[in-house]
């Protein structure tokens, strides 16, 4: 019988043991698709914005109060102890407001529109009152005066379409007019889990099982990066099922991500599968811990299959997978989570870095004085989840760079 003799369908395209820049980079030519829904802005804390976002005001919308106080004629209280006529009182909120003439004050309320003909506002604990009199015993003041337009003008963009909603985000939506805004959608990612030892926790363990973790750590990640997990479940080592799962991640979700076999093992079905039918753009990336991730498209779907190892599978996610979210989703690059967010920390231990890889430890980070120190505290082996728990922080030492106490070293802050 006559033999397929078949080109590996990867080695076209696919670069093996890449730097971590280098699997950003390849990843990013791969984004998520950007699609966008309108959403009341209460619900848009989190949100990534879709669109630029112009005020639809002037604000402050017209020149008002920062006090409490009287509204006047800076010239008229150049000396101590001025007496002026009070001519009415402008509320925040009134219609109709006075007008100051030379020798005359009007009470303002903080908020409060400045009357016509005012230039400055005294405070109004500067001041006595008797019968329709007032004293000026303080400065009156122009700046206490907050000027139409000083902070926005209508028309200015003040949001960029990528940013991230904060709260404050939120409240300066809604100063600029908007009720509604446009988001990007939230992208849907299948998250599998692959390998037959593994146990979901709640069901009982059979001998050599183990609870199974990495669905939940990685789903919490998705989440938290403003994706919306769709947890696929458990498979065994079987190329059958695993084909069958990855089609019905493809045809439901944006993306997907695996945990677990991508390594060089026979049963590290992921890589097999990837490798014979997939679309594989890059295969191990130049990190420890994590040093086997693949990425690549499946049904024209892009596809992360992060390693099996729990400390591994949240730490390349960290800085790789949640930058490409962030990018697919339209951030500017100094504000994406990962490796742009690193601070300079000064290690009170040693840490052993690793030949030819950039090296991941887990490290907490604590401020003291005008530094930043570095310490351990647990065993840090790939397995222990513990020490992503017990720690805030990871080293980035460069390859072949081991860290003696008091060196100053690059690293993540994770809060
Ligand atoms: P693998 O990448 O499949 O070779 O797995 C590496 C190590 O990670 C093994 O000790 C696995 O038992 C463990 N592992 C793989 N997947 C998971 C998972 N989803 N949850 C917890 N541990 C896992
Ligand atoms: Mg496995």
């Amino acid at each position: 019988m006559g033999r397929t003799l078949q080109l590996h369908r990867f080695s076209m395209t696919m670069e093996v043991g890449v730097s971590l820049e280098r699997a950003i980079e390849l990843s990013a030519q791969l984004p998520l698709v950007r699609e966008e829904e309108t959403i009341p802005l209460i619900r848009a804390s989190g949100r990534t914005l879709f669109e630029d976002l112009r005020s639809m005001v002037d604000d402050p919308r017209f020149d008002n109060s920062a006090m409490d106080g009287w509204a006047v004629r800076e010239a008229d209280c150049e000396e101590d102890g001025t007496k002026l006529r009070i001519v009415g009182t402008s509320q925040a909120g009134s219609e109709s407001i006075p007008t100051v003439d030379v020798g005359e004050a009007c009470r303002i309320m903080t908020g409060a529109p400045v009357p016509p003909g005012a230039d400055a506002i005294v405070m109004v604990e500067d001041s006595s009152v008797s019968g329709d009199r007032v004293t000026i015993n303080g400065l009156a003041r122009p700046d206490f005066i907050r000027w139409k337009g000083e902070n926005l003008t209508q028309g200015t963009v003040a949001l960029r379409s990528g940013t991230v909603l904060t709260p404050a985000s939120v409240s300066l939506a809604a100063t600029m007019g908007h009720a509604k805004i446009r988001v990007v959608r939230k992208p849907s990612i299948a998250v599998i889990g692959v390998g037959d030892e593994l146990t979901p926790p709640g069901e009982p363990l059979s001998e050599n099982s183990i609870y199974e973790s990495n669905t939940f750590g990685i789903s919490s990640l998705v989440e938290k990066m403003g994706g919306k997990s769709m947890s696929l479940g458990l498979i065994s080592d079987s190329m059958d099922r695993l084909r069958e799962t990855l089609d019905e991640a493809a045809a439901s979700c944006d993306a997907i991500i695996t945990s677990g076999g991508v390594s060089m093992g026979e049963w590290d079905m992921v890589r097999r599968i990837m490798e014979e039918e997939g679309d594989v753009r890059f295969w191990k990336v130049m990190i420890r811990p994590g040093g086997p991730p693949l990425f690549g498209s499946w049904r024209g779907k892009p596809i992360f299959g992060l390693p099996g190892n729990p400390v591994s599978s949240h730490i390349v996610f960290t800085v790789l997978v949640a930058p490409w979210i962030s990018s697919s989703m339209g951030s500017e690059e100094g504000s994406r989570p990962g490796l742009a967010k690193r601070v300079r920390v000064e290690m009170e231990e040693p840490l052993k870095g690793a030949p030819g890889k950039l090296c991941m430890r887990r490290i907490s980070i604590r401020q003291m004085g005008d530094k930043l120190l570095g310490s351990t505290r647990t065993h840090q082996g790939s397995g222990n989840i513990h020490s992503m728990v017990a720690h805030n922080g990871l080293s980035l030492l460069p390859p072949d760079s081991d860290c003696h106490e008091g060196d100053t070293i690059d690293a993540l802050w994770l809060i």
